[in-house]
This record gives structure tokens, C-alpha cells and sequence, in this order.
């Protein structure tokens, strides 16, 4: 079953199909786990992936 992590720094997304620690290409950490689909996600639109993503991301002072 495919998962999505998303890195709380930068908002990737990366879709993976096991359960092992994603690390972020860009940031280097560690990947959290969403507790979204992989159905679910792919049919959100641009505008619900953003809300999303902006959920998951580490809030800034
Ligand atoms: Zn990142």
C-alpha cells in the first residue's frame, strides 16, 4: 500500500510503497507520515494539495 510523507520543512511530497523513514531530498530530515491516503490525495486538486501541504509544515514565528 503506497503512503505519503511530506517534509515539514519545505512541503515535499514524496509517495512511497513501504514503511521505511523517508528522508527529504532537499532538507536532508526526516519525512512525517500523513494520514492521508494515497487515493485520497491523488484526487485532491492544486488548490486542496497547498491546504494540505500548509497543514503538515512546521509553523514559523
Ligand atoms: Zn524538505
Amino acid at each position: 500500500m503506497l503512503k505519503i510523507y511530506i517534509c515539514a520543512q519545505c512541503g515535499t511530497i514524496r509517495i512511497v510503497s513501504n514503511n521505511h523513514n523517508s528522508y527529504c531530498v532537499l532538507c536532508n530530515t526526516s519525512m512525517k507520515l500523513t494520514s492521508i491516503s494515497y487515493e485520497d490525495y491523488i484526487r485532491l486538486d492544486l488548490e486542496q494539495r497547498d491546504a494540505f501541504i500548509k497543514n503538515y509544515l512546521d509553523k514559523r514565528p
